[in-house]
């Protein structure tokens, strides 16, 4: 089953095409990593797979719901997808504070159960120790951590990560790469992931997109990408 498919969507700002589609498919269960230079596109299309952002053509089939540009799905709709940025803003409250607000701004009380899955999810990203932590006085590596699990939490179908170990030390790449595997298995969601470091794809990917100047030039099954042509 397909989470999204895009057919020949397009993204301008001002005169210049930044993003330029024909056909992409993303599967039920799978991580799909972005590669590509700077200026390539991987962001945009990051932001339009979370509704942040409209195309100016084309037609995005998201969970079943076909969206064409200037329409946007309902929030019911959106909350299904979640991005965990590089530098992911954290509230100054503790890491519990933090990794619960999107449960409580949904308004859902937090039954023994889900306080149970939140604990597991903390201790997977090694953060059991710093629950009572105040998030702003966190390294890098547990900021890092911390809006992993936050994100996590949400319980989302999708995941978007925009370089979530940029500038992390291995430690830090391995917990968040285990982490990563774990929910697309249990939770059979799709990831869309943007990395920089070909071996964490090939590490993580199931297929791997290769973009340049808005297009999609290669598109493969991870060891097709990685075997010589
Ligand atoms: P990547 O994530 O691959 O580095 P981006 O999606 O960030 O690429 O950018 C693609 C192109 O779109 C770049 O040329 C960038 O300068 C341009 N761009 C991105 N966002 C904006 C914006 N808000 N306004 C104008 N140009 C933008
Ligand atoms: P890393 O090796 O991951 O970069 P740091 O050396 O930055 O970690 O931090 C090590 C420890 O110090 C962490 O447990 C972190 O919570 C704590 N820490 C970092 N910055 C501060 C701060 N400004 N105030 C209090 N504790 C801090």
């Amino acid at each position: 089953d397909f989470v999204y498919k895009m057919k020949n969507i397009s993204k301008k700002y001002d005169t210049k095409t930044v993003l330029q589609i024909e056909d992409l498919a993303i599967r039920e269960g799978e991580i799909f990593c972005l590669v590509g230079p700077s200026g390539a596109g991987k962001s945009t299309l990051l932001r339009i797979m979370n509704f942040i952002e409209t195309t100016d053509t084309g037609e995005i089939f998201f969970l079943g719901h076909k969206y064409t540009p200037g329409q946007t799905p309902q929030l019911k709709v959106t909350r299904e997808v979640t991005t965990v940025f590089q530098r992911s803003a954290l509230m100054t409250t503790s890491v519990w504070n933090n990794v619960i607000y999107p449960l409580k701004i949904r308004g859902r009380a937090i039954s023994s159960t889900e306080t149970e899955r939140i604990k597991q999810i903390l201790d997977d990203l090694g953060l059991a120790d710093l629950i009572k932590q105040r998030a702003d006085k966190l390294s890098g590596g547990e900021a890092q951590r911390v809006a992993l699990a936050r994100a996590i939490v949400f319980n989302p179908s999708v995941l978007l990560l925009d370089e979530p170990t940029a500038n992390l030390d291995p430690a830090n790449v391995d917990i968040i790469e285990k982490i990563i595997s774990k929910y697309v298995q249990e939770r059979k969601a799709c990831i869309v992931m943007v990395t920089h470091n070909i071996f964490q794809a090939r590490r993580l990917a199931d297929r791997i997109a290769l973009m340049h100047k808005g297009k999609m030039i290669e598109i493969k099954e991870k060891d097709d990408f990685f075997e010589n042509p």
